[in-house]
């Protein structure tokens, strides 16, 4: 039992117990990069083989030591094939069956030819670990690969490279060994033994050292290269972004200097709201809408403002990352696109949908406020002659006159539009029947002593209208059918012409 205590085998068991939980620390941290986990599974598989080749009931019993250096070895393999998925090089899958395999023949010598010495096979596996050790020495060296971490590769390479030596070396001892049949003589250290705890056991921290470094270095390369790519990013965005800590911001990137006109320092420490027009606790706004970006206006160091969108995220340490975009061009190009939807494409007066959409907010306000309005259709008389005698191009530009003379006619708030064709309609608010009546009639007359320049002449025209006082809760289409009705009427009774619909 003492001896066991006091073995050095049982201090390399313990001590690859140890490396199997620091490569298990480095796969953890090193993670999703390929390398410690098989490290980690290839150590713990050689623990187990080292632990198993310590039962001195059995490490006389040839296939027991076979099994037991077999998984050893298998072990290392496993290790090495690591090796080679850290270097991301196609790893050698071959390496495990072959250390497995390669004992076949001297088992099937034992049972078939004659019985081999337990340190025979010993030394056997000394050479199979040698030739794996070696393997991971001649990857580091030669196998190409990010050139930063040539250095750790060149240690890494030779704490292998000596490890291999040291199998050899207790290859020759273990034969050595069970020439003289030393082992596991009580009282007596056998040469392998001692080999194992004054130079193998060193050279595999040393190894597992190197194999330290090295996930280390790859891990600081990597954090490293994404500080450099985040920092070229924050330098050709078009954003200012900023790093608020308790509502302040902490540092920013160099747009925010060009977007808010300002020296380096000018924001630092300073408010998040100092960026903006807002009486509101942006702080507060900040935990509320993560990742949703909000219309803000921006104001630059010299006062000017900018239409602004700001996003802001949560970042893991209680600090908030905010993106400020200057989307003042787009927000005037959105204006400009919903005027232009809202117009007619030939006479550039509203069009009937962006009319119907506000004439129904006229009419509620109306209603809500009990005043009087009016809604009259117009419809050029006899248009279609016109076409037919000057042509089309003749027929747009009485369309663009009438549109004109009416524009130039009605107030401001009233609503004037193309309902379609040569047909218009007209909103008044706050205008009772007279008033409406003696606007129309003025339009009415105005437009009949208008001329047209034509090709060989001048052209007149004349305008017929019907129109209704709009007193109750009815529907914008009720109205517009009134007034139609009134239309069709000034039309029969023989045009240019306004009538007035009785409201029903
Ligand atoms: P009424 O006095 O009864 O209103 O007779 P009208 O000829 O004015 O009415 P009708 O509805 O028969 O004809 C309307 C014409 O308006 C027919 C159509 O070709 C013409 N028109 C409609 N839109 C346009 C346009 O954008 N440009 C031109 N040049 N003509 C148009
Ligand atoms: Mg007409
Ligand atoms: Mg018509």
């Amino acid at each position: 039992m003492n001896a066991l205590l006091f073995s050095p085998q049982l201090l390399g068991t313990n001590i690859l117990i140890a490396s199997a939980i620091i490569c298990l620390a480095l796969w953890y941290y090193s993670r999703p990069y390929p390398g410690p986990g098989l490290w980690t599974l290839g150590v713990l598989l050689a623990t187990l083989g080292h632990y198993l080749a310590l039962d001195p009931g059995h490490s006389a019993s040839l296939p027991y030591t076979v099994f037991s250096h077999g998984l050893l070895t298998s072990g290392e393999a496993v290790l090495v094939i690591g090796v080679f998925r850290f270097l991301g090089r196609p790893a050698p899958w071959w390496l495990v069956p072959a250390t497995v395999l390669s004992a076949m023949p001297w088992l099937l010598w034992h049972w078939l030819v004659e019985p081999l010495a337990t340190g025979e096979v010993v030394a056997l596996y000394a050479l199979i670990s040698a030739f794996v050790r070696g393997l991971a020495c001649r990857a580091l060296l030669w196998l190409p690969g990010d050139r930063r971490l040539r250095s750790v590769r060149i240690f890494a390479a030779l704490m292998f490279g000596l490890l291999a030596l040291s199998a050899l070396g207790s290859g020759v001892l273990g034969w050595f060994d069970s020439l003289f049949e030393v082992q596991n003589r009580q009282g007596l250290e056998s040469a392998v033994d001692t080999f194992s705890f004054n130079v193998v056991y060193p050279l595999w921290i040393l190894c597992l050292f190197g194999l330290t470094l090295l996930s280390l270095r790859r891990f600081l390369l990597a954090a490293q290269s994404s500080a450099v790519r985040f920092e070229r990013l924050m330098n050709i965005t078009s954003a200012a972004v900023v790093i608020v800590r308790d509502g302040r911001i902490v540092d920013a990137n160099p747009m925010l200097k060009r977007l808010f006109s300002c020296q380096n320092d000018y924001y630092h420490e300073r408010p998040l709201e100092h960026l903006f027009e807002t009486d509101e606790d942006l702080q507060q706004q900040l935990g509320r809408f993560d990742g949703v970006p909000l219309d803000r206006v921006a104001v630059r160091s010299d006062g000017s403002q900018f239409a602004a969108e700001l996003t802001v995220a949560a970042l893991d340490d209680g600090t908030h990352v905010a993106e400020i975009r200057d989307v003042s061009e787009r927000k005037s190009l959105e204006q400009e696109l919903r005027q232009t939807a809202a117009l007619d494409a030939l006479t550039g007066v509203l069009n009937r949908r962006a009319f119907i959409e506000q004439a129904q907010f006229e009419l509620a306000q109306g209603r809500r406020e009990g005043r009087p309005l009016c809604l009259a259709m117009l419809d050029i008389d006899h248009f279609k002659r016109i076409n037919d005698s000057h042509g089309h191009l003749v027929g747009d530009q009485a369309l663009k006159a009438f549109s004109a003379v009416c524009e130039s006619q009605v107030r401001r708030t009233d609503l004037f539009a193309r309902y379609g064709g040569e047909e218009f309609v007209l909103l008044l608010p706050q205008t009772n029947s007279e008033q409406a009546l003696a606007l129309l009639e003025r339009l009415r007359e105005f437009w009949s002593q208008q001329r047209l320049p034509v090709p060989g002449g001048e052209l007149a025209s004349t305008v017929s209208i019907g129109m209704v006082q709009v007193d109750s809760e009815a529907t914008l289409e009720h109205w517009v059918s009134l007034a139609d009705q009134a239309l069709y009427q000034a039309k029969n009774e023989g045009r240019n012409r306004t009538r007035v619909q009785a409201s029903a």
